[in-house]
């Protein structure tokens, strides 16, 4: 993709009309003025003044006018990467997966679709695999691959989206005009609490997981108390925890921290090897929601290199139902302010939230946003970074690091069983010979009772076989 700068004399669209403009109203202005006449210094002053004003303020009119397609012309040249979208649940609530029973090219009661990703700019969508916090212990490993599937028919059978997993891929997608996929998943619970379950997850696609949604897991603290589950005194991300990010180093999939506490976050920013995100997170400092961040993890994501991407939804933007644009550039300004624009981009949130502020009500609207940031200053170098060259300068360092690895063996650490255990966790250590009846688990006790009824067995045979022996020789 092209670069707007120095060495490059192209006018944008929105500059070639600006020309146009101008040109006409010099013409304009010179007709109404042309008249000669006698007048006094004073009167010329007068009219001088007045041809300035008139200029001055037709030029503004225009201008006030266009900002919002010079906003569009950006996003043409540096279309967005938008860090996370909950249509896939939609689709699962309102239309139970069934794609052939829909057209994403244009849905109803949802932020979400094809033609309004194309009016928005957004070249490249996190698109979560999330399953609800009530499945963790059950059955979240199967709708979390329910969920994979989907997103995958999803970009697959549309000709406009395109899957990809790595940086070059979602570059590539750019130059063929489609809309990339980057398929995360969202809620640590997804991959119960096993490293080859996080590993089949990164062969189906997946490139980016959240440790947590509003629950704990075993291994790492939630943002939320809204489940009173696997609560510890000890610490925010626990040894397997650890091991989670080493993995996700290992294989490249980015390590999200929205929706975790801060000490896990805390804990993370100290371990990562790569750069981490915060998918959909707003400033603390703006709204004093627990979901936000504050300024001093900030300073440690500016560290590590990494990235937040804003949240749009109103109650992380303004802390109340309602609220309006220019809140929602009131975050951009203060990230901007503690760490600079480099670590900044956007995670709209749409169809996982749902209250968003007056004009960015769907995920066509997001030019309203640039404009407002443009009308605050920001420079296009600065936009173009938080639209999309700051995450794939991440996604880039988050491979280096796998790179890097590449000669780590998979871990094969198991997280203690009185960490994890619950019913549905069968815990089979050698072959059983008697049929388990169904949904029915067999403890380590029963096991280790049958071994030694089968070893006992095989002892009194023997010893019958030697007697028979004895008497056969006598
Ligand atoms: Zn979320």
């Amino acid at each position: 993709m092209g670069r707007r700068g120095r060495g490059n004399f192209a006018l944008s669209p929105t500059a070639q009309r600006r020309v146009i403009y101008i040109l006409f109203f010099l013409k304009i202005e010179r007709k109404m003025f042309s008249k000669k006449s006698v007048i006094s210094p004073l009167s010329s002053l007068w009219v001088q003044s007045l041809r300035i004003l008139l200029v001055l303020s037709l030029y503004s009119l225009i201008e006030g006018n266009t900002e919002i397609e010079r906003a569009h012309d950006l996003m043409n040249t540096y279309p967005l990467i938008d860090g996370h979208n909950d249509l896939a649940l939609q689709l699962r609530i309102l239309h139970r997966n069934r794609l052939s029973q829909i057209d994403l090219h244009n849905l109803s009661k949802v932020a979400t679709d094809i033609s309004r990703l194309q009016a928005g700019h957004v070249q490249a969508q996190m698109f979560a695999v999330y399953v609800m916090c009530g499945a963790q212990q059950k059955d979240a490993v199967r709708l979390t691959l329910e969920q994979i599937d989907l997103v995958r028919r999803m970009c697959t059978e549309y000709k406009e989206f395109e899957l990809v997993t790595s940086a070059q891929e979602l570059k590539n997608s750019a130059k063929e005009q489609k809309i990339a996929c980057v398929i995360s998943i969202e809620g640590g619970h997804s991959i119960d609490s096993s490293l080859p379950t996080l590993r089949m997850f990164y062969l189906l696609g997946v490139r980016s997981m959240s440790l947590t949604h509003t629950c704990n897991t075993p291994w790492a603290e939630s943002s939320s108390k809204l489940y009173n589950v696997f609560q510890r005194r000890n610490t925010s991300l626990t040894h397997f925890g650890k091991a989670v990010v080493d993995e996700m180093n290992r294989l490249g999939m980015i390590v999200d921290l929205s929706h975790t506490s801060w000490d896990t976050a805390s804990a993370v920013l100290n371990h990562t090897k790569a750069p981490v995100i915060f998918s959909h997170s707003s400033s603390y400092s703006v709204c004093n929601h627990s979901r936000n961040v504050p300024d001093w993890l900030l300073h440690k994501l500016k560290k590590n290199r990494g990235l937040i991407m804003v949240n749009l939804h109103s109650q992380f933007i303004a802390c109340k139902h309602e609220a309006i644009i220019s809140q929602v550039a009131d975050h951009f300004d203060h990230i901007k302010s503690v760490i600079g624009t480099e670590s900044i981009g956007i995670g709209g949130d749409f169809d996982g939230a749902s209250i968003f502020p007056e004009g960015l009500k769907d995920v066509s609207n997001y030019p309203a946003l640039i404009e407002e940031l443009m009308e605050r200053n920001w420079t296009d170098n600065q936009l173009a970074d938080v639209l999309r060259r700051n995450f794939l300068r991440v996604f880039e360092e988050v491979e280096a690091v796998r790179d890097l690895l590449r000669s780590n063996y998979p871990s094969e650490l198991q997280i203690p069983s009185e960490e994890v255990q619950n019913p549905c966790r069968l815990d089979l250590r050698y072959p059983y010979p008697r049929q388990v009846p169904r949904g029915q688990s067999v403890s380590p006790t029963e096991i280790k009772s049958q071994g030694f009824l089968i070893r006992a067995s095989v002892f009194c045979n023997l010893v019958i076989l030697l007697i028979n022996c004895v008497f056969i020789l006598v």
